[in-house]
C-alpha cells in the first residue's frame, strides 16, 4: 500500500515532469472508483489549462488548475505510468492524462480504493475538511500535539495512525517512529509529556524523510512499465519482525493485534 513517503515521492517526480505543462487531453476509462469521478467537470475545468503546484496533505495529492484542483488519492494499490500510447495499457487503467507536448501518464488501480475527484478554488472537500495537519507542516509541533491528545486516553498508536489527528502516517511509520522514540504503544496519548512529544514527532519525521531520501533511488518504479509500484522498503527496526532481536537491546520483538492491526514494539526498550 502507498505510504506518505511514496506519494511524497510520487509528487516530486510529476512536479518535474508536468507542472507548468498544458492538459491537452484527459481520458476517463471508467466511472467510479472509491467514488464516482465526475468525468465531465474535471474534463471542463482541467482540459486545456495549465497545471500550477502539485501540492499533498497526508497522502491526498492535489493538482491545482487555474479554477480548482483535482485530489488524487492512491488508495491501496494506484500508482501513476508513463507510456508513448493515449490508448488504455491495461485492464486497470482508470484515467488517461496528456500533457504537452509528449507526456502521457496512465492512471492505474487494481483494487479501485483510490479517488479522482474535483475541488473547486475557495472550496473545502468532504476528504480533506476533517483532515488533521500533515507531519511536515510547520504548525504541526509538540504543543499542538499535546493539546490536540488533551482527552485522548486509547493509545498514542492509534492517535498517530487517526487521520484526524495527523495525516497520512500509517502503520508501519507509527511503530517505526514509537520505537525511535522509545515510547510504549499502548501508552494513553494524553499520559505523553510535551518532552516526549517532541521526540515522537522528531522521530517520526526522520523515519519518513529517510524513506523519501530512499525513494529517489526507486524512483523510476512508479512509471515502470512492468507494474512494480516503487513501495519503498526502508530498514525496518521493529515493524514486521517479531519474535526477531531488538537491534537496541537484542530482546524479542513483541507483536500484538488491536482491532485486526498488529502493532510491533520491543517491551524492553519501549518503557515509557
Ligand atoms: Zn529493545
Amino acid at each position: 500500500m502507498p505510504e506518505l513517503p511514496e506519494v511524497e515521492t510520487l509528487r516530486q517526480a510529476l512536479v518535474r515532469l508536468i507542472q507548468g505543462k498544458c492538459l491537452e487531453e484527459v481520458l476517463f476509462h471508467r466511472s467510479s472508483l472509491r467514488f464516482p469521478i465526475p468525468r465531465k467537470q474535471l474534463s471542463r475545468e482541467m482540459k486545456g489549462q495549465t497545471l500550477g503546484e502539485i501540492t499533498r496533505k497526508g497522502k491526498y495529492l492535489l493538482f491545482h488548475f487555474p479554477s480548482g484542483a483535482m485530489l488524487l488519492h492512491l488508495g491501496m494499490s494506484g500508482r501513476m505510468m508513463q507510456s508513448d500510447r493515449l490508448e488504455s495499457v491495461e485492464v486497470h487503467t482508470h484515467a488517461t492524462f496528456h500533457f504537452s507536448p509528449d507526456v502521457i501518464l496512465h492512471f492505474i488501480d487494481p483494487r479501485r480504493f483510490g479517488c479522482i475527484l474535483w475541488v473547486p478554488s475557495g472550496h473545502g472537500h468532504f476528504l480533506l475538511n476533517h483532515l488533521g495537519p500533515d507531519p511536515f507542516e510547520s504548525g504541526v509541533i509538540a504543543e499542538r500535539m499535546k493539546r490536540s491528545a488533551y482527552k485522548c486516553k486509547g493509545p498514542i498508536k492509534a492517535f498517530l495512525m487517526n487521520a484526524k489527528r495527523i495525516a497520512g502516517v500509517g502503520n508501519i511509520y507509527a511503530c517505526e517512529a514509537l520505537f525511535q522514540a522509545r515510547i510504549n504503544p499502548n501508552r494513553p496519548a494524553n499520559r505523553l509529556s510535551l518532552k516526549a512529544w517532541e521526540t515522537l514527532l522528531n522521530e517520526l519525521r526522520k523515519t519518513l524523510k529517510k524513506s523519501i531520501a530512499s525513494g529517489g533511488t526507486t524512483l523510476r518504479d512508479f512509471f515502470n512499465p512492468e507494474g512494480k509500484a516503487g513501495y519503498f522498503a526502508i530498514e525496518l527496526n521493529v515493524y514486521g519482525r517479531e519474535g526477531k532481536p531488538c537491534p537496541l537491546c537484542q530482546k524479542s520483538v513483541r507483536r500484538t493485534m488491536r482491532s485486526g492491526r498488529s502493532t510491533f514494539f520491543c517491551p524492553n526498550c519501549q518503557m515509557r
